[in-house]
């Protein structure tokens, strides 16, 4: 057997994870062994030239070890972001999946990716303020506050995007006009975990500025970064308008929106998402003070307070 190197901790069992002799990293299937039975990574055995093992000098053979690719993929690692705080701990296989929502991650601006114009790269915990530095009217509204424009046509494509923090949470409101398709969509995603984004159900209320008596009201729940706002409007799991019905709430090219998020008191009723590994250390969520489910109260939608209009959600949970 290996004399491996110690490695990271198996939670649950007092054994240390060896890793590779050649690249020190933590080994993942497929393991080959050499003659005399040392194990190296699948990419550093395939990369020997000429193919004998770099600690006993015996040809490497096509043996797997598989007792040992077994305990490693069981084997519950950190996050690679652990030294910026991530307490999230995973099997090694869902390692690439946590990484892509890792909120310790190195991120682009959601305005990059949508726009191809910022190339800011950096933590979720500067964003914000990256958002008030270079992109204030992008990120100035509070959600239950009416989004408001002055110029909408529907047609015209154009995308909006919002950054909006909700405790400490971070989201993303995404409206967009698409000609060539006649909808227009409005998307609300949680930067962060996929579980986490289902814990939240969003509400976007529309007035017509011509009748208020003409009013939609779409509810969801939010997806998470790992989609974009198209791909989320591509699972057909937001609110959508042709814009043949859009037309009946613009006036004089006015047209307005308010949206609210909340944190779902009983959780996702079924459990979509799988998970693969778990927060050790859970957080309570500051921004939401117990469950206070009420049903919504359309009188107070009836008649919108226009502009100033900090209508009272049926949302509102806070104070
Ligand atoms: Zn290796
Ligand atoms: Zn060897
Ligand atoms: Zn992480
Ligand atoms: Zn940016």
């Amino acid at each position: 057997m290996a004399k491996a190197k110690v490695g990271k901790k198996i939670t649950g069992i007092a054994v240390d994870l060896p890793e590779c002799p050649v690249c020190l990293e933590t080994m993942s299937a497929p393991i080959f062994q050499c003659q005399s039975g040392h194990s190296l990574c699948h990419s550093c055995s395939k990369n020997l030239c000429p193919a004998i093992c770099p600690i006993c000098r015996q040809p490497m053979t096509q043996m797997r070890n598989w007792q040992l690719e077994e305990i490693i993929a069981k084997a519950n690692v950190p996050c690679p972001n652990k030294s910026y705080g991530c307490v999230y701990t995973m099997t090694s296989e869902g390692v690439d999946e946590h990484l892509r929502e890792c909120i310790f991650r190195e991120m682009v601006c959601p305005l990059g990716a949508v726009f191809g114009k910022c190339s800011w790269t950096g933590k979720l915990k500067e964003m914000m303020d990256h958002f008030k530095d270079r992109h204030p009217q992008n990120c100035n509204i509070n959600t239950e506050t009416e989004v408001e424009f002055n110029n909408i046509s529907i047609h015209e494509d154009e995308r909006f995007v919002y950054l909006v923090s909700q405790g400490k949470l971070l989201f993303i409101v995404t409206m967009k006009i698409d000609t060539l398709q006649n909808i227009a969509y409005w998307v609300i995603q949680h930067i962060g975990s996929k579980n986490m984004a289902q814990q939240h159900i969003y509400e976007i209320h529309i007035t017509s500025k011509q009748d208020n008596r003409r009013k939609v009201v779409f509810i969801d729940h939010c997806f998470n970064d790992s989609y974009t706002a198209d791909g989320v409007y591509r699972l057909g799991k937001c609110g959508i308008l042709p814009l043949k019905v859009l037309t009946h709430f613009i006036l004089n090219k006015k047209f307005s929106f308010q949206f609210y998020i909340k944190r779902n008191p009983a959780g996702p009723k079924n459990k979509v998402e799988k998970m693969t590994g778990t927060y050790e250390n859970k957080q309570p969520f500051k921004g939401y003070k117990g469950p206070k489910p009420k049903g919504p109260n359309n009188q107070q939608h009836r008649n919108p307070t226009p502009k100033s209009g900090r209508s009272k959600s049926p949302f509102n949970a806070r104070h």
